[in-house]
């Protein structure tokens, strides 16, 4: 077969090798999950049965690349994994790298459902799937940053959807009055309006919604402050 008249063809297929001694960032992300989060009535802002769904599948891809893996990040509906800059994994084909990456990602997904929704099957018409994509950074600093990053999105995000519906759900507002109370405030305020509105105090929401998740390379899951132990995370690498 390989050595046919049409073989040539194969001669227009392109690979897109990720420059040497690079981190390599692989970052998916569930695709329309605020539609798939409603579907499946996920809890609002933060379903601790999806997070823990993440962090299961993110383990496995990390268990089944460990060697070539520093750690992984994940919020929300997307995981970060970070690569050593001296892996060869396929070559350091970006398509490769990504795709396999995504598609056993999304495998687990699937047959870890049931375990983590017990009483909710998955329905043929809205199943999950995820994008992928390789980012390569080229020293440590930008590799601490890009996981800085991420953490800081989590923080912002998470304080803003507490309180936008800690709002709605203890305080009766409409998702546009809680949108109009938010508006323009500062993390601070965010806080203040949490507390004195709702009576919560966001230092005592679980650390796994305000922090993220990090898995290690020996499988281990985590929450913690990102930025403060950034040094230590890296250490060995
Ligand atoms: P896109 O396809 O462009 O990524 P998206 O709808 O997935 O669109 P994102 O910006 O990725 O948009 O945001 C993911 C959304 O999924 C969140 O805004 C939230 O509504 C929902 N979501 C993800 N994980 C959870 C969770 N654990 N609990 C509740 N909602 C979640
Ligand atoms: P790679 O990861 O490099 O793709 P591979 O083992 O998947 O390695 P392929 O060249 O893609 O290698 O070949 C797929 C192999 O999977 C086939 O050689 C065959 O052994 C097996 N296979 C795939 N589909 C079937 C099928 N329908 N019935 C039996 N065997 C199959
Ligand atoms: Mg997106
Ligand atoms: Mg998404
Ligand atoms: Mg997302
Ligand atoms: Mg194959």
């Amino acid at each position: 077969m390989a050595n046919s008249r049409f073989g040539y063809v194969r001669d227009f297929e392109t690979h897109d090798t990720l420059l040497p001694q690079t981190y390599i960032v692989v970052r998916i992300d569930g695709k329309k999950f605020h539609e798939f989060s409603k579907h499946y009535d996920f809890a609002k802002p933060n379903d601790e049965r999806a997070l823990r769904l993440m962090n299961a599948c993110a383990k496995n891809v990390v268990m089944q690349y460990r060697t070539d893996l520093i750690l992984a990040y994940g919020e929300s509906d997307e995981y970060s994994f970070i690569l050593r800059r001296d892996s060869a994994l396929f070559n350091r084909r970006s398509d490769k790298i990504a795709t396999l990456f995504v598609s056993l990602f999304t495998a687990n997904y699937v047959s870890l459902w049931p375990k983590f929704f017990t009483d909710r099957a998955l329905d043929g018409k809205h199943l999950p799937y995820f994008d992928s994509r390789c980012v390569v950074y080229p020293n440590l600093t930008a590799v601490k940053d890009y996981l800085s990053w991420r953490f800081v999105d989590t923080h912002i995000n998470n304080l803003y959807n507490t309180a936008f519906w800690q709002l709605i759900q203890k305080c009766g507002m409409t998702p546009q009055e809680s949108e109009n109370r938010l508006s323009g405030t500062v993390s601070s305020e965010k806080q203040e309006i949490l507390f004195k509105d709702c009576g919560i105090n966001y230092n005592n929401e679980p650390e796994m919604f305000k922090k993220g998740s990090l898995v290690t390379n020996k499988g281990a899951i985590l929450h913690i402050d990102v930025i403060k132990q950034i040094d230590e995370l890296f250490e060995e690498f």
